[in-house]
């Protein structure tokens, strides 16, 4: 829970103002501090019991953890809010799928294509899955430590641990501990025998009780050692039991700023339901109620990509419209003789209209005018789109090197901007009033490329 700079400012020395944090009064660090502007470690003159207390209680509510490392490293927690519209979620979830050392090779080799090659374009981000779950299930922990080696060589993506022999666990940790795998499960019978050998080589930590209460002292134990990467795992049977922990955990961490449950948590749709679409269905009960890992069995491009919208639509911030980058793009093989139409940056409207020209087969160039990712009529009304405004992009966005002719369609929706328009562009261009919707693009584009021909 949030420290207010006022409760802040009764722990801090008060010397009058000596400003060797960089601020003139104690009150104005306070102030900072509580913001995030400011560290605690600017006031020289602290000691350390307060400077303790101040990181403590202006940690994230829900720890930021880092599992994998490099480009694939997937970070997860550090939420602040219960409800997407009070703000934006900040970490989406790692769909993570399972493989299990009882699985013979070539399905071993399938699942890591799955994971390496199942990538979707969407609205101008990469979709994907995130993480690799390797489950010792065989009871032969020399098979289980050869998976974990294969998957190591084969692949770079993080890794989830899953494993109830101890040894086996820290061997297998061992073997791609410069990956930062998340060994789980730490549980109140394994917890003593694990804390040293977690701290001799600190990796993030999954923490598995048969219910939230039993989470507590182990999750007081592990910081208390010093270990604090740490993902709960509340044990929940079924969907139901489920969503009412992830709910808990949730409102306990970000509503009564209570520390033991204020880490991440992972959820095993691949353990709790019987078959492919029910897993698909729990998972994305996981995504919407807020687990931080998502294990399934196994999954398809079918399958894999509604969830993957479903997160990547839960997990955009609700304050700023998606967008994308302000440039000339290509759809299909464009030539210096193929249209040219221009558009605004809301990444919807992109994708709509360039999903458009793609159905008509036609070669095009489509030019992203930045608009603050508003839509053609209302980056208009905003004064986002003007004629000045599309010309001064058009001119410098270089698509003028790229095609012979001097014709630039515009939607018909803000056909008024004709005129000005072509004097931004010195009379050089004609503009093309094309159609009010993209669903006109289909018959105009292929009657206007005929023509540019
Ligand atoms: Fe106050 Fe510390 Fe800043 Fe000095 S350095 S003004 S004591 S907060």
């Amino acid at each position: 829970m949030p420290i207010a700079g006022s409760e802040i400012v009764k722990m801090l020395p008060g010397r009058k103002p000596c400003k060797d944090c960089g601020y003139p009064t104690c009150f104005a660090f306070a102030m900072k501090l509580a913001s995030g502007g400011a560290t605690v470690d600017k006031c020289p003159y602290l000691s350390d019991e307060v400077k303790e207390k101040l990181l403590d209680l202006l940690a994230p509510p829900i720890r930021l953890v880092t599992i994998g490392s490099g480009d694939n490293a997937v970070k997860i927690g550090n939420e602040e809010v219960i409800y997407r519209h009070e703000k934006t979620f900040i970490h989406s979830p790692a769909i993570t799928l399972l493989i299990s050392d009882k699985e013979d090779g070539a399905r071993v080799d399938e699942k890591i294509k799955k994971i390496e090659e199942l990538r979707f374009p969407w609205v101008g981000v990469e979709l994907k899955a995130d993480l690799l779950a390797l489950r010792f299930e065989s009871g032969d922990k020399n098979k289980y430590l050869a998976l974990v080696k294969k998957v190591k060589e084969s692949t770079d993506v993080g890794l989830v641990l899953i494993c109830e022999d101890l040894d086996a666990l820290f061997e297998a940790r061992d073997i791609c501990a410069d990956g930062n795998p998340l060994i789980y499960p730490i549980t109140k019978d394994n917890i003593d025998d694990a804390i040293p050998r977690i701290k001799a080589r600190p990796t993030p930590v999954g923490v598995k009780g048969q219910s939230i209460e039993e989470l507590i002292p182990l999750t007081t134990k592990l910081k208390d050692a010093g270990i604090e990467d740490l993902v709960l795992d509340p044990g929940s049977k079924n969907v139901l039991e489920a969503v009412r922990d992830q709910t808990y955990i949730r409102r306990a961490s970000l509503k009564q700023g209570f520390r033991p449950l204020g880490y991440p948590t992972i959820g095993f749709p691949c353990f709790i339901a019987r078959d492919g679409l029910k897993e698909m269905m729990a998972g994305s009960a996981f995504i919407n109620k807020w687990a931080a890992i998502i294990v399934f069995s196994d999954f398809d491009r079918h399958s894999l990509l509604p969830l993957l919208v479903q997160r990547l639509n839960i997990y955009t911030d609700p304050r700023f419209p998606m967008a994308v980058e302000e440039k000339f793009y290509e759809v299909g093989q464009p030539d210096e003789f193929s249209p040219v139409l221009v558009t605004s940056n809301w990444a919807l409207t992109y994708f709509l209209v360039s999903s458009a020209v793609e159905a008509t087969k036609v070669p095009a160039y489509i030019c992203v005018k930045e608009a603050e990712g508003l839509g053609v009529l209302t980056a208009w009304a905003a004064g986002k789109f003007t004629g000045d405004a599309v010309g001064t992009f058009i001119k410098k966005c270089g698509i003028g090197d790229r095609v012979k002719h001097r014709k630039i369609i515009i939607p018909g929706k803000v056909s008024r901007i004709k005129g000005e328009l072509e004097d931004a562009l010195d009379l050089e261009w004609e503009v093309v009033i094309g159609p009010r919707e993209t669903t006109g693009i289909a018959t105009f584009l292929p009657a206007f490329a005929k023509q540019l021909k």
